[in-house]
């Protein structure tokens, strides 16, 4: 029987399965901090890639990156009423300034360093950014403003998993103001679609993109958009977010311009991130029972190298003959940009050295052994197609002068194939036409595994009566996830209300 690289299979334990991958994948590890995490090089790698790709689509959507501080004075926070009673639960504050020695010689906080005004970790910027944009937008000729930030933020989350929900998260936030609401409603829809895209075509991570219901909106906002994505157990990752703040923070801030007409008028803004936590999305669509399957767009490296060491003077010549081999792919271009390749000239046996970059996720392994260095060939692993039908590992023996031209079709063939794999996968998981509640809770029966998720037809309701749905969803450990910009227009009726429906709306488990 076929044994695989990680002890807790996807089928099994799922929640098992994912913190194994993590540590096996050596991704990131806990800190002594709860909820923080170290994030070691193959994970900040991919991080690096993440930020790389995204960085691009930022810019070329006309946005510069500027950098805004880590403390923020909490009168900030007090300026906007709804903005701070949705983060006022999970600050964490700076109080003082300085530590003395106590009575029994360990470190105190000293009473007397007490900050005039404590000062809030960043949980997000818009309150110290939209300050900004108060003293930089005075006429209409100042706007649009179109910034972002690459930086961490704490946000004191009680239930913390690593990438998904972590205390302290690396993120980008845009942040923009606008003369219009249309203008900023375009910018709000056009960051959403660059984040669809981004998870699509670089995560190969399929996604839905739409509006978040009133419940699920950002604190402040007027509208929030999110991405969807769904992970190998069924459940919903909401990979990133885009608000339309209408002038909530413009009037609590007091960014106006003159128009042309001389006239004041307050600006319209916008906000929109995504975090580390796509890196989770990415193990948890991708991965399998072997460890990680990294999309080559994001690999930090595409290609592994590993010389069958054997402690024998021959050694030596294997290596040279490794390096040279990654010299010339190194030559190579996939993507538009040259093929990343690594030699692991580490001490470890081949075989451990194989299964760790498995784990890992490289998308090629090459293997080369003093036979393959004397026959020109090279033996190739290809990690989105691991196993032959028999259960046996899928090596492949090719000459080296042919196989080498072929990696970046290779690289792209990969990339390619995890997404058709996760799209087909999410396709199939999203069920339409459920018209009673009978049959959700009949869907979401307790022992039922992998159930997806179910777009239904519904009245939008606000307020009280959007509470009560809410409550019944949470029987059934069921969130709204959002309503997709590209769904057909309801013509039925609401399932929770039997009202006219207004409009189609995705539920389902979510992280
Ligand atoms: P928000 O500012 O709340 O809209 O968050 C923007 C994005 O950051 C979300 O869509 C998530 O992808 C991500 N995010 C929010 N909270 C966390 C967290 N605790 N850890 C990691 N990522 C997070």
């Amino acid at each position: 029987m076929k044994k695989n690289a990680l002890s807790i299979t996807r089928a099994d334990d799922f929640a098992g399965w994912y913190q194994q991958v993590i540590a096996e994948a050596d991704m990131a590890e806990e800190s002594g901090v709860r909820g923080s995490m170290i994030m070691r090089p193959w994970g900040y790698g991919i991080w690096e890639r993440v930020q790389y790709l995204m960085d691009q689509r930022i810019k070329a959507s006309g946005h510069e990156n500027c950098y805004f501080p880590l403390f923020i004075p909490l009168s900030y926070f007090s300026k906007e009423a709804e903005h701070v009673d949705g983060f006022a639960k999970e600050m964490a504050v700076v109080t003082h300034h300085r530590l003395i020695k106590g009575e029994d010689g360990g470190l105190v906080v000293d009473p007397e360093a007490k900050l005039e005004e404590p000062l809030v970790v960043r949980p997000t910027s818009e309150t110290v950014i939209g300050t900004a944009f108060a003293r930089w937008v005075q006429s209409w000729r100042d706007l649009p403003v179109m910034i972002n930030q690459w930086a961490n933020v704490v946000r004191w989350e009680m239930r913390t998993r690593m990438f998904l929900r972590t205390t302290e998260f690396l993120w980008q936030e845009g942040h923009t103001a606008h003369a219009t609401k249309a203008e900023a409603m375009e910018e709000t829809l056009s960051a959403l679609e660059m984040y669809r895209a981004f998870s699509e075509e670089v995560l190969a991570m399929p996604v839905i993109a739409g509006e978040k219901p009133e419940n699920e909106r950002f604190p402040g906002a007027d509208a929030t958009y999110s991405i969807e994505a769904m992970m190998q157990d069924g459940k919903a990752l909401q990979a990133g977010t885009s608000h339309f703040l209408g002038q909530t923070f413009s009037k609590a801030q007091n960014i106006r311009y003159q128009d042309k007409d001389g006239e004041f008028q307050f600006a319209y803004t916008t906000s929109w991130g995504t975090s580390t936590r796509m890196i989770g999305g990415v193990i948890m669509t991708h991965g399998d029972d072997d460890g990680m399957r990294v999309p080559p767009l994001i690999a930090p490296y595409q290609v592994v190298i590993v010389p069958m060491l054997r402690d024998k003077p021959e050694d030596e010549e294997v290596l040279d003959y490794c390096k040279a081999l990654a010299k010339d792919i190194a030559k190579l271009r996939a993507f538009d940009e040259p093929v990343r390749v690594k030699v692991d000239v580490t001490g470890a046996k081949t075989q451990t050295k194989r299964w760790s970059w498995i784990k890992k996720g490289a998308p090629v392994i090459l293997e080369i052994g003093p036979r393959d260095m004397a026959d020109n060939k090279v033996a190739m692993i290809r990690r989105d197609a691991l196993y032959q039908d028999s259960g046996k590992l899928d090596t492949k023996f090719l000459a080296k002068a042919e196989f080498i031209p072929e990696i970046p079709a290779l690289l792209s063939d990969i990339q390619t194939n995890l997404h058709s794999e996760a799209r087909e996968r999410m396709d199939g998981n999203v069920k339409k036409g459920v018209e009673y509640w009978s049959d959700v809770e009949r869907f979401y029966a307790p022992k039922k595994k992998h159930p997806g998720w179910l777009e239904v037809q519904w009245c939008k309701a606000t307020g009280e009566e959007l509470k009560s749905i809410e409550e019944r969803l949470k029987k059934l450990k069921l969130t709204f996830r959002n309503v997709p910009v590209d769904a057909a227009a309801a013509d039925g009726t609401c399932i929770f209300t039997g009202k006219p429906a207004v409009e189609r709306i995705i539920i389902g488990k979510a992280y």
